[in-house]
């Protein structure tokens, strides 16, 4: 369950940014999520509206994009997304390359948590 602490790390951010700008009320956040983080969307949605009762960012609509992965292969040169392992709720953190089964990989994407865009009013 590391949901709790990035939700807060990014409920800090949201927050932080709307003192500075004086708003009102945040509206809507807009967040990346790369895949290979195993973020559980559901549960970041959940606490941030737990999280963020009583403040300027109560009620908020939470946008969260998931990122596809993708890896450069260090032996073929292959960059794309990559094969899926194991079984359907599970994540297995070996990545390899699909052209030649190298896990001598550099992951380009799926890595990220971030904020793009926060609507104040
Ligand atoms: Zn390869």
């Amino acid at each position: 369950m590391h949901e709790i602490s990035i939700a807060g790390a990014i409920v800090d951010a949201v927050i932080d940014t709307a003192k500075k700008n004086n708003a009102q009320k945040v509206e809507e956040v807009f967040i990346e999520i790369g895949e290979l983080t195993a973020l559980n969307t559901h549960q970041l949605k959940f606490i941030f509206d737990t999280i963020t009762r009583g403040t300027v960012a109560e009620g908020a609509k939470y946008n969260i994009k998931v990122i596809n992965p993708l890896i450069e292969c260090n032996r073929c040169h292959y960059e794309g997304r990559i094969e899926y392992f194991g079984k359907l709720h599970f994540f297995l953190p070996v990545i390899k390359c699909p052209a030649c089964n190298e896990t001598n990989v550099d992951v380009i994407a799926g890595r990220e948590c971030c904020i793009r865009k926060i609507k104040i009013s």
